[in-house]
């Protein structure tokens, strides 16, 4: 094995050394960092448990690069052995068997965040939390364009900000939404945000983390940022400690203008984001500016319109109980949910109680439904049907609901045992309305005044 070259120095150190990227994806991250990568100069392995047919939108980008060795259909442990460095993507488990076979040879492990975090000139805003990342990084990101700053959004969100590296100024702005996966896999040394932001924490991602406290352990690495912007609406986030006094809480949400976007959840994300703003130094006008004029972004809570007196609101990407219960709480009509899709390891018993509070009837559907409905059914008195896919639990939801109803697609659940991804079960959702009305109605982009 050569001697390993040191990420957090300049970029010449990686020239020539062997890079194994694990995990290429469908969502821009792991080829932002083979292009990176390609163009540092390494010698490039991509390791890929997907199929050349199922990456081929991600493949094809990569044939101006001849060079890199693509090894798809699984990952072989020979090149986690001769590898200098692994970069990994969020997916994968940290105690994945590949990344013991190169820890054990010497490897260095990093990421594609942490390639960027420690390379990037930029002060950087980093944003976590259950729910409300993207929500809040898109209200900071269009705080700071008001303002007039150059700003930049990525991480989880969009994709790779390292081909942008060069274009980037110590007086600019990086807005990065940071998953619980790419927090757990930051290195101890890796580079943090100077200002971090927690909107909220609720269990989630319980199949990948090995229990909820690792999952808060991901979380909480953010606590350790210069500045941190904490959600004290939350009961979790409430409970934590920061050293020194780098914490700032988020505790009032009456300084705010009125927003477009429903629901006290949205409020307590338009605090952070104006939390993180302040603490970036921009002027109260350009928050309130901004604020005021967002929009909200597409299959959160996004009302899509109205049929036979019936109002259909798309909460697609809610993929975690907690999500659903903030839609229902943001709803001022009877409503009739849609629930289901595949778990993500949580239990849906605290959950359950609330549902049948707020909801007139539900309707289950996909992978968890049985478990859904028997979750619900323990004390709830409420119509409940149990359906295999979303167009039966539709029919169901139109059939019994009247007019001055809502019916309100919020699954809880993860899409995949049905969908490409969740923006591929909105779409669905959105023509089941369309096919309603007898118009091709196409999905509206988050106008969701209620
Ligand atoms: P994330 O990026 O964390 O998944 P999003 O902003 O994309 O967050 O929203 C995901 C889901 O969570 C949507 O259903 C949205 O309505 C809901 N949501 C947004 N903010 C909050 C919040 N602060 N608390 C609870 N649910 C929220």
């Amino acid at each position: 094995m050569t001697s390993l070259p040191l990420l957090s120095a300049n970029r010449c150190n990686l020239l020539g050394s062997r890079v194994t990227l694990m995990g290429l994806g469908r969502h821009g991250g792991g080829l932002g960092a083979a292009r990176f990568l390609t163009a540092l100069g390494v010698r490039l392995t991509i390791s890929d448990m997907a199929s050349a047919e199922s990456l081929d939108n991600s493949l094809t980008k990569l044939l101006e690069f001849p060079d890199i060795k693509l090894h798809l259909d699984g990952h072989d442990p020979a090149d986690f052995a001769t590898a200098d460095v692994v970069v990994v993507n969020p997916a994968v488990r940290p105690d994945h068997p590949c990344l013991e076979v190169a820890r054990a040879a010497g490897a260095q492990i990093t990421s594609e965040i942490e390639l960027f975090l420690e390379r990037c000139p930029a002060r950087v805003i980093g944003v976590s939390g259950t729910n409300g990342k993207s929500t809040t990084v898109t209200m900071l990101y269009e705080i700071l364009g008001r303002a007039g700053r150059r700003a930049w959004l990525g991480g989880n969100i969009g994709g790779s900000l390292l081909g942008h590296l060069e274009e980037m100024t110590a007086d600019d702005s990086v807005v990065l939404e940071l998953s619980s996966f790419q927090l757990a896999h930051l290195s101890g040394e890796a580079r943090l945000p100077e200002i971090a932001v927690l909107t909220n924490c609720s269990p989630n991602h319980l199949d990948w983390h090995e229990g909820i406290s690792s999952y808060t352990a991901a979380k909480r690495r953010l606590l350790a940022a210069n500045t941190v912007i904490l959600n004290a609406h939350d009961p979790v986030v409430r409970s934590w400690r920061v050293p020194g006094n780098a914490a700032r809480w988020v505790t009032t949400l009456d300084d705010q203008p009125r927003l477009r976007v429903p629901g006290e959840h949205n409020r307590q994300n338009a605090a952070c984001a104006a939390a993180a703003a302040r603490a970036a130094g921009v002027d109260e006008l350009f928050i309130r500016e901004a604020l005021a004029e967002f929009r909200g972004l597409e299959h959160r809570i996004g009302w899509i319109g109205e049929v036979g007196g019936r109002h259909f609101y798309n909460d697609s990407k809610s993929t975690s109980p907690a999500a659903t219960i903030a839609a229902l709480d943001a709803m001022d009509r009877p409503t009739w949910l849609l629930l289901g899709g595949v778990s993500k390891g949580t239990t849906f018993d605290d959950a359950a109680a609330h549902v049948s509070r707020r909801a007139r009837g539900v309707a289950v559907f996909g992978a968890a439904r049985e478990d859904l409905a028997r979750a619900l059914n323990r004390g709830a008195t409420l119509p409940i049907a149990i359906r295999e896919s979303l167009a039966e639990a539709y029919s169901w939801c139109w059939s019994h609901s009247q007019s001055g109803d809502a019916i309100l697609l919020s699954p809880a659940c993860a899409s995949f045992d049905q969908y490409a991804d969740f923006t591929a079960r909105g779409r669905h959702f959105c023509e089941l309305v369309a096919a309603t009305g007898g118009a091709e109605r196409p999905c509206s982009v988050g106008t969701p005044l209620l």
